[in-house]
């Protein structure tokens, strides 16, 4: 008896230590959880022990979204930046560390691509999505009057106060450009400090993922679509630590006596872009890829290769609108391309 007790110890011991051993050895399970949220679907894959951990890291992930939805969306006349709206006009309005941080790196991005990208062209991209709804192209008096409350230059932002200002009445800030990409680097950002030790978070097409994917070799695959045909996928990305984003005319405003008009609108024409029918921009922040596939799809072809040979950590691949034309690369991008279709 008295031997028995002696044994308890170590018998206790050893099935703690063989429990830990078969808690750690035990594979990480890759689980997915989608939403919509931002007017977009949204996919968040993690590595989770079980589907209670995995179910706790989604919610933690999405509630991000829903709280860049809250701030930065221009369609809900409730969002942080729709209130500030008109208040801004001539006198300063302080605003969320969120929302400023967004504000600041749009105004960076939009000096860094001469007023390619530029979150003032709010006017402008109000009056394309009436041609969504209508059929009917914008007039041209229509497009000039918005054309004149255009131009990033008109933000004024104070860091220290955290404030805003708009120099110009009826100016409207369009934050569509940037705001998944932020979203998609907040929600990481959480999981990261939550624990979550490999990932990857798409919010319509703003993709970035982190430590070892279920891949071979804890590869991160990501499929690129082709923007001229949706079942096609083209490229296959390999994306560790790294971010992507897809800018094009996969969403359209409108299709107008047969000829498709992108979402996306060049400041300086007031018209909607046409060049390219597909950006891919890969950077090491999805809120920098969100920005400059957007920017680049502006500038077209030639202006944006001269945009990307500046910037030596991101990389590239643009589709022509034009079906017969070969996708073209930044040097570097190949890196990233596990196929090509
Ligand atoms: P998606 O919204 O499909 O992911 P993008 O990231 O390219 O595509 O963003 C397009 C959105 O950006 C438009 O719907 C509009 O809200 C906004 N936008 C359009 N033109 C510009 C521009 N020149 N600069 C900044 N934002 C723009
Ligand atoms: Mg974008």
């Amino acid at each position: 008896m008295k031997k028995l007790k002696t044994l308890v110890g170590p018998i206790l011991a050893a099935a703690i230590i063989f429990l830990l051993f078969v808690q750690i050895r035990r594979p990480r399970f890759f689980n997915s959880g989608c939403r919509e949220v931002m007017g977009t679907f949204a996919q968040i894959t993690i590595a989770a022990k079980n589907k209670q951990q995995a179910a706790d890291f989604f919610a933690q992930g999405f509630g991000q979204f829903e709280k860049v939805q809250r701030l930065m969306n221009d369609r809900d006349p409730n969002s942080e930046l729709s209130r500030l709206g008109a208040d801004a006009v001539g006198k300063p309005v302080s605003v969320s560390p969120e929302l400023f941080d967004v504000l600041q790196a749009s105004v960076h991005y939009s000096q860094m691509t001469d007023g390619a990208f530029d979150i003032t062209v709010g006017p402008l991209t109000q009056l394309w999505r009436k041609t969504q709804q209508t059929g009917q192209l914008p007039c041209d008096e229509r497009l000039a009057e918005a054309k004149e409350k255009i131009g990033y230059q008109k933000i004024q932002l104070d860091p220290l106060a955290k404030t805003i200002q708009l120099e110009q009445d009826g100016m409207k800030l369009d934050l569509g450009g940037i705001a998944k990409g932020y979203a998609v680097d907040m929600a990481i950002q959480t999981l990261r400090q939550n624990g979550v030790s490999s990932g990857m978070v798409d919010l319509g097409g703003n993709i970035r993922c982190f430590g070892a994917g279920p891949g071979r070799g804890g590869a991160w695959l990501i499929g690129v679509q082709d923007p001229r045909n949706d079942e096609k996928i083209i490229l296959t990305l390999r994306l560790n630590d790294m971010a992507a984003a897809t800018s094009g005319d996969y969403r359209r405003v409108a299709v107008v006596n047969g000829k498709p008009y992108s979402h996306i609108i060049n400041p300086k024409t007031a018209q909607s872009v046409s060049e390219l029918s597909g950006v891919t921009v890969i950077a090491a922040s999805a809120m920098q890829a969100d920005a400059l596939s957007t920017a680049v799809s502006v500038l077209g072809k030639e202006k944006g290769l001269e945009l990307l040979k500046s910037l030596p950590d991101v990389h590239a691949v643009l589709i022509a609108a034009d079906e017969n034309a070969a996708p073209v690369f930044t040097e570097n991008a190949k890196n990233f391309i596990l196929r090509q279709n």
